[in-house]
């Protein structure tokens, strides 16, 4: 199958490159000439450009560009989609999208590919980067079930794990564990880069260990995806953060107050929950 891929950068790259593995024509657009250039030196892409044209012969499309970018990358690539082409996205908001794009090209299907790493572009493209990872797809019920059933079987080419879902809930979703995490984690970062003391800071980081490392990678991380995410999901990434306020302030007065009981009994109803959470590896 002719698949293309806009926006050769680290989800686009690794996807191209698990496609083209299992046998796909991978076709690659960008918007520079010189991260074309270096997926078809690197054996990512096979063929590619910077003009949105060289897509017309692919009965599917992923868009792979930041948030920002999406809809406006969505406008300029329908004009030279096959009329039978299935368009689908990996941004890591759902709803807007969906709401938009559908009007846009019926065969629109929302996807949200749930891996990545900290890295961004097209030498950070891995292969591999979707195994055993969460892949949601968003049909509506104006969703052909051929079109489904095609990203359904590209999807399973990736060893990811389909997860069905609506846009909306997506979204709710992903602002717990996914948007929320990258702004605390950027908090978290932000408040220790206040340590006015060098001294201490420079020991605090000499002493950081897994703990630090767990908590700092993703607010370390690409500041594109993170104000997208702001953006795009705003309001479900502010229900988080307000809910997140107010369990800050009420461990504040525990620890102002001393007390323990009050403390033990909140660590250990989240001990609990997280337990009972089952995270995929
Ligand atoms: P990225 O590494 O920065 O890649 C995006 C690429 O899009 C860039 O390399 C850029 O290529 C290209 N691009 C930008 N504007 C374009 C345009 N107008 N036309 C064509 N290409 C354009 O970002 P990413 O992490 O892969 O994220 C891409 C999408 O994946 C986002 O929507 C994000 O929400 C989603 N996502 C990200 C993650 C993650 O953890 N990173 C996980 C799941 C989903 P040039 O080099 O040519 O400028």
């Amino acid at each position: 199958m002719h698949i293309g891929i806009v926006g050769l950068g680290l989800i686009g790259g690794s996807l191209a490159l698990d496609w083209r593995r299992a046998g796909h024509q991978v076709i690659g657009v960008s918007r520079q000439a010189q991260t074309v250039a270096q997926a078809l030196e690197q054996g990512i892409i096979d063929a590619g450009s910077t003009d949105l044209a060289l897509v017309s012969s692919c009965r599917v499309v992923v868009l792979c560009v930041p948030l920002h970018q999406m809809l406006a990358v969505a406008q300029a690539v329908c004009p030279h989609l096959h009329p039978d082409a299935i368009l689908t996205d990996v941004g890591s908001v759902k709803a807007p999208f969906v709401q938009a794009l559908t009007p846009l090209w019926p065969g629109f299907i929302g996807g949200h590919p749930m891996a990545g790493t900290a890295e961004q572009g097209i030498a950070a493209a891995q292969m591999g980067l979707f195994r055993q990872r969460p892949y949601v797809l968003t049909p509506t019920p104006q969703t052909r079930p051929d079109h489904l059933a095609c990203l359904k079987e590209l999807v399973a080419q990736l060893e990811a794990k389909v997860i069905l879902c609506e846009a909306e809930t997506h979204d709710r979703a992903v602002a717990w564990i996914s948007h929320l995490p990258i702004w605390v984690s950027a908090a978290l970062i932000g408040a220790y880069a206040q340590e006015p003391d060098p001294c201490v800071s420079q020991l605090a980081q000499q002493l950081a260990s897994s703990g630090w490392r767990d908590t700092t990678r993703i607010g370390g991380g690409n500041p594109e995806l993170g104000v997208g995410l702001a953006e795009c999901n705003r309001e479900y990434l502010l229900r988080g953060l307000r809910r997140y306020q107010t369990e800050l302030h009420r461990l504040i007065q525990l620890i102002e107050a001393q007390d323990r009981p009050a403390l033990t009994a909140y660590l250990q109803h989240t001990q609990q929950v997280r337990q009972q959470m089952t995270i995929p590896p």
